[in-house]
């Protein structure tokens, strides 16, 4: 399976981390195994640090290679054997289900699973648990672009163009978006758009590295992105910029969105967000008047209980100025995650089946019972999303069992001390891991799986391009695959379907599951990836064309058209008051990836970031008596971090931000706000109300 030039030491593949799938080649020289960047679209031979030291983890000390089971006599996990591991979860499962019903036992997944693993998680839940409970920490990434999307456009592709497009925009509007520190190689991309004479605009309430690069930066008050961006439109209208004969051929419904904005005098705006006047219209005439434009959003617009709608006010700016579907230009969004595009796709979300088919649709149902040879009456209904379940374990009524996959909730899940007592809470928790993460430590069962060097299949990165993963060696002695893992259980469970543990038979099935779906993988084979380098969704049939770029001459709506959505601002959920004074937000850093749980391993990157910190402006520091280094204590109504303060002028004064990347008593997720977008279920991680003291 090793793509290697037939050098069985080499294998070409992606990083392990987010959603650039960044090129690499990993060759084991001597006893270690090293990583070469190589030639890729995403990543033009660029790699970050964390690519670049990914490896380190293959060997590390702290790898998990025999299951644990907690002992019920002292509480501790002890090493067991595969075959005690594997009766211990399906005895439990059973008694579960047995006392409480089939969705007493839920699933979790994680945005970093291939394609093969998120098919058969999902099918698992609902054929060989039968329980409606999965969802995965993908809802915490994205969730909320892809809702927007899918109500604009009709389909969810984070890009629905090819990254390399970017560096073709005259006007690029990046809007909560950090790549820089995030995804650095995609910078390349926007250094090739300065080198033609582009404009960047960045909006985000830190001067990250990113603003710094950037042409104009907005720096609103956080949560107000909304009110930006409808104030945007409504200078857009008053300028005349607004491309009136595509909106009259490629959408409906921008009467309503024009009232809407009408309301939106730049003068209130800039009252509201901090952002002045002069530069929201030199935002608008530099988009309205490029020849191409693109506008995108991250993390930072999308994750408040508000995200979809903010997305949306982005989306509607877009359409408006007749930018998705023309070349060079459009709206996108910068997924995170590895998969967390191809997460999504095929069945680990509460809501959806393979091929981003709606669960409660009969003809998704009929169709993939039909692939699973399972009645469709017998596929559960739609679950909740992932903060929703969390916080409903071991309640009344809620799942007292849950298998997590490739995920650390007690890190990275809001109100983490919360979710983390819900956790403690359950009859059985087991987690798959390679690591033993805070989450894993809770855990009555640890099952040590593979890690991406060691296992093929396919991830879907942020342009919808499906990569191939190519094994360089064999797990470790000891260890097995997720999808041996649930061969193993589905069997124990007399599951009515077959769940195979060969990644290729599993991507088969895929897609004939995922045929005739938005995200259509019909027509891609492994082969085929690895002679195209990556082949874009939908591709229906093996012998036709892929699709890198959509909505050239349709979008994916009934009627071809796409709709605008009237959205309105709202305050953040927790608005600051006298006791909470100051606005929290989160964010990451360039030496850490999501939880940590890899990247705080490894020697190099924890040099570079060893600890978690809180910024605080200079100006708030001198009033609350802190100085650099000194550690503080940031507390909301949820709990409290703490950590060396870092001075800064690129903060507000109004806000404090800090990484989520680190458990412990620098958990910013701690702090956070369990308030969630009410179509995403997306927590609202990027604001809350806190107050901060020294320590
Ligand atoms: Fe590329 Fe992301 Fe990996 Fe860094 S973490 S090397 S940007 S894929």
């Amino acid at each position: 399976a090793t793509r290697s030039g037939g050098d069985p030491r080499q294998a070409e593949t992606h990083c392990p981390y987010c959603a650039l799938q960044c090129g690499m080649v990993l060759r084991e020289t001597g006893d270690r195994v090293e990583v070469l960047p190589r030639q890729f679209p995403t990543n033009r031979g660029g790699l970050c640090q964390k690519g670049w030291t990914a490896a380190e983890l293959l060997d590390h000390p702290d790898r998990l290679t025999t299951p644990l089971v907690r002992d019920p006599a002292t509480g501790e996990l002890r090493p067991a054997t595969w075959a005690a591991a594997l009766d211990r979860i399906a005895a439990g499962i059973r008694a579960v289900q047995t006392g409480h019903g089939r969705d007493a036992v839920a699933v979790f997944g994680g945005g970093g699973l291939t394609n093969e693993k998120a098919y058969a998680l999902g099918k698992f839940a609902r054929v060989a648990l039968r329980t409606r409970h999965i969802d995965y920490n993908g809802r915490w990434c994205m969730s909320s672009a892809a809702a927007a999307g899918i109500r604009a456009f009709g389909v969810d592709r984070g890009l629905p163009f090819p990254l390399a497009d970017l560096g073709r925009a005259e006007t690029l509007l990046l809007v909560g978006a950090n790549p820089a520190e995030t995804m650095p190689p995609l910078m390349r991309h926007l250094a090739d758009q300065r080198e033609r004479g582009g404009r960047l605009i960045v909006v985000d309430p830190r001067v990250t590295a990113t603003a710094r690069q950037a042409d104009l930066h907005l720096q609103p008050l956080p949560g107000t992105d909304l009110a930006v961006a409808n104030a945007l439109l409504h200078i857009a209208l008053t300028e005349g910029l607004i491309d009136k004969d595509y909106v009259a051929a490629r959408t409906t419904g921008f009467d309503e969105v024009r009232r809407t904005v009408a309301g939106y005098w730049p003068a209130e705006v800039e009252r509201l967000s901090g952002v002045p006047v002069a530069d929201l219209e030199a935002t608008v005439r530099a988009l309205g008047t490029a020849r191409s434009a693109i506008i995108l959003t991250a993390r930072g617009a999308e994750q408040h209980a508000k995200g979809v709608d903010t997305v949306s006010a982005f989306v509607n700016l877009a359409l408006a100025l007749g930018l998705p579907g023309r070349p060079g230009s459009g709206y996108g969004c910068l997924t995170g995650q590895g998969n967390g595009q191809g997460g999504r796709e095929h069945g680990q979300k509460a809501d959806q089946l393979p091929g981003y088919r709606k669960i409660d649709d009969p003809a998704a149902r009929e169709h993939v019972a039909g692939v699973w040879g399972v009645d469709p009456d017998d596929l559960p209904g739609p679950g909740v999303p992932a903060y929703q379940l969390l916080d409903s374990l071991g309640t009344p009524g809620g799942p007292r069992a849950m298998l997590v996959f490739g995920s650390n909730p007690v890190v990275s899940a809001p109100r983490a001390a919360h979710i983390e007592s819900r956790l403690r809470g359950l009859d059985l928790l087991v987690v798959a891991d390679f690591l033993l993460s805070e989450t894993a430590a809770l855990a009555d069962v640890v099952l040590p799986v593979a890690q991406w060097a060691e296992e093929d299949g396919t991830m879907t990165n942020l342009e919808g391009r499906v990569l191939r993963r190519h094994a360089l060696r064999e797990p470790p002695p000891g260890v097995r695959t997720d999808l041996a893992v649930l061969t193993e259980l589905a069997a124990r469970l007399d599951a009515p379907a077959s769940f195979p543990a060969d990644p290729a038979e599993v991507f088969t099935e895929l897609r004939r599951a995922s045929a005739g779906g938005v995200a259509d993988y019909a027509g891609v084979s492994w082969e085929r990836i690895d002679a195209d380098e990556g082949v874009f969704w939908p591709c229906p049939d093996p012998d036709g064309p892929d699709t890198p770029r959509l909505f050239a001459d349709s979008f994916a709506t009934p009627d071809g058209r796409a709709r605008f959505q009237p959205v309105t601002h709202r305050p953040a959920a927790e608005p600051v008051c006298a006791d909470y004074p100051l606005h929290f937000t989160t964010g990451r850093v360039l030496a850490q990836y999501q939880s940590g749980t890899q990247t705080r391993r490894v020697a190099a990157l924890r040099r570079a970031a060893p600890n978690g910190f809180v910024e605080l402006h200079p100006d708030l520091a001198d009033r609350l008596g802190v100085a650099e280094g000194d550690e503080v204590r940031v507390a909301s109504r949820r709990g409290e971090l703490r950590a060396p303060a870092r001075v800064t002028p690129t903060i507000r004064p109004d806000t404090v931000f800090a990484p989520f990347h680190w458990g412990g008593a620098a958990r910013a997720n701690s702090v956070t706000s369990d308030a969630t977008d009410p179509v995403s279920g997306m927590p609202e991680f990027k604001i809350c109300a806190v107050r901060v003291e020294k320590a």
